[in-house]
């Protein structure tokens, strides 16, 4: 029996759908329009596409979409200012500064000034802290993916035995926390784990956030267990075009799981949709409505 592939498309497309119906909601019955910002600094190719893409996601949802482009060579105190003006607009509910910024520029205090109401990505500390001590937060956009792609094949996942991989304040520290809220038994792994496939073969669920090619092999896997791949290693393709290889292997993971993300078309597809879903839960509490359904 091959596993259930997860269609991280799919779900994204229909939360985006649930993001447009709350927006309309929001306009009709209080006259507010969420607005995400996004500060893009320098020209990095895939930064300039990921800003691009949240533009016209966030248009097509009904928000307003505002966008920022510094110079490479832009100060801290240049960016530190777009970040206050932001913090003071109120047509602005989400503020997302694109990483990685260019050297020179601390992303620590950059992210430190955002206004923690309009953290969007979840990174700055107040949110970080409030959502491991389990008070409401704005949380990191992938994780959030990762529960959500989770949800869609076991809609409870309490007392479930869960591993992630991976113990970045991006991905890794966050996830346990979701996970934890969500009262699953969670161990956090990482490059200092020993035997680390005996410690994956126990879960139920397997969240790889390394970024190492194929690391997690069909032979890690418990039979039946959920797979979500996180990593994004990119290696030369046919036609000279970059192909994108996750941390899970893939065709093993087929034969033992019993469900599993693809890379591309599962995580990646979410973090954008969640994104859209944390502005719009941002324009809610700013403006003291009750949590939207999204
Ligand atoms: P980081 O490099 O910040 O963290 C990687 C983590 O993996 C670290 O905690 C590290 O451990 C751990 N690790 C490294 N090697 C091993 C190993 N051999 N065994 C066990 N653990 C190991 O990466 P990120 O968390 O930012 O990203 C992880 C992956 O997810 C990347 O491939 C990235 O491209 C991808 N990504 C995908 C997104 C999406 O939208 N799909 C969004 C964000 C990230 P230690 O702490 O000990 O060094």
């Amino acid at each position: 029996m091959t596993a259930r592939i997860i269609d991280g498309k799919a779900v994204a497309a229909a939360l985006r759908e649930d993001v447009a119906k709350e927006v309309t909601r929001l306009q009709r019955d209080h006259g507010l329009t969420p607005g995400l910002a996004v500060v893009l600094v320098g020209s990095d190719p895939a930064s300039e596409v990921y800003v691009r893409s949240k533009g016209k996601q966030t248009r097509a949802a009904g928000m307003n979409s505002f966008e920022y482009v510094l110079p490479g060579d832009a100060s801290e105190a240049d960016v530190l200012a777009v970040v206050e003006k932001l913090n003071r607009d109120p047509a602005v509910h989400g503020i997302l500064v694109q990483l990685p910024l260019p050297k020179g520029l601390d992303p620590n205090r950059i992210v430190a000034a955002i206004d923690p109401a309009k953290d969007v990505d979840g990174l700055h500390p107040v949110n970080a802290g409030r959502l491991a001590t389990g008070l409401p937060a704005l949380t990191p956009c992938t994780p959030l993916g990762c529960i959500i792609l989770t949800k869609s094949v076991h809609p409870s996942l309490q007392g479930m035995d869960a591993v992630v991989i991976g113990r970045s304040n991006l991905v890794g520290r966050p996830l346990v926390q979701l996970l934890l809220n969500e009262n699953a038994t969670v161990t956090i792994a990482h490059s200092r784990t020993r035997d680390l496939a005996a410690l994956c073969r126990r879960a139920d669920l397997v969240y790889a956030a390394v970024g190492q090619k194929e690391m997690v092999r069909g032979d890690w896997l418990k039979p039946g267990a959920t797979v979500i791949d996180v990593g994004i290693t990119r290696i030369p393709g046919p036609n000279g075009k970059d192909k994108l290889v996750g941390d899970v292997a893939y065709d093993e993971a087929l034969q033992v799981a019993g469900a599993v993300t693809p890379v591309p078309g599962g995580v990646g597809q979410m973090t954008v949709a969640c994104l859209l879903v944390n502005t719009v839960r941002a324009a809610c509490a700013i403006h003291g409505l009750s949590k939207p359904a999204v």
